[in-house]
């Protein structure tokens, strides 16, 4: 069943929205009046099922628990183009932001895509680990064939202070 679907049988839960609406410290979501700027210039825009100023409205109704459950908060590509563009601090990526955070702490189903990226950076730094890029079937290169230096491997202290950071932001 699609997101838009689940939304026509939802009701609002106003707990669960003050809750969210009280994380996000940096934004004021509840000022958002749908200019629709953040979606104009959305990089993730043709993914995403609901529009991102749909999604801050939504979230502004109370219908975090469908939101929090569904694949459209991890669609977002964390560009923060739409915090740039909103005049009214209202900003998407500050609402998906803390409707992820809830999600996992409801341990909701996180894609696979993503941890696999988030366990790259805690061991390289990196996103995604460092690829070749073919031009033809027969043309393929690496950053060495490109003359490119390569890529530092990360630090330990680094690597420690990203899981001593992951690991503060579970208590
Ligand atoms: S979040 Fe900001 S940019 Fe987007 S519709 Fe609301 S006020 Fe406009
Ligand atoms: S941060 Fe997310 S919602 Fe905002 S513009 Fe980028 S992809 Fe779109």
């Amino acid at each position: 069943m699609s997101l838009i679907d689940q939304m026509s049988m939802a009701t609002p839960d106003l707990k669960l929205r003050r809750r969210v609406l009280d994380r996000i410290t940096e934004a004021t979501p509840v000022d958002c009046f749908k200019c629709g700027k953040c979606t104009s210039g959305c990089t993730a825009l043709k993914l995403l099922e609901l529009k991102p100023h749909e999604i801050v409205n939504l979230v502004k109704l109370g219908f975090i628990e469908e939101l929090a459950s569904s694949d459209i908060i991890w669609t977002c590509v964390t560009c923060l183009k739409c915090t740039e563009r909103c005049p009214q601090k209202a900003t998407p990526y500050h609402v998906i932001t803390a409707l992820r955070n809830l999600a996992v702490e409801k341990e909701a189903k996180v894609p696979d895509k993503y941890m696999k990226a988030l366990s790259n950076i805690l061991e390289t730094g990196l996103i995604q680990n460092v690829q070749k890029i073919a031009l033809t079937e027969t043309e393929i290169y690496d950053r060495k064939s490109l003359g490119l230096p390569e890529i530092p491997k990360i630090g330990l202290k680094l690597s420690e202070n990203l899981f001593k950071a992951l690991e503060e932001g579970q208590k």
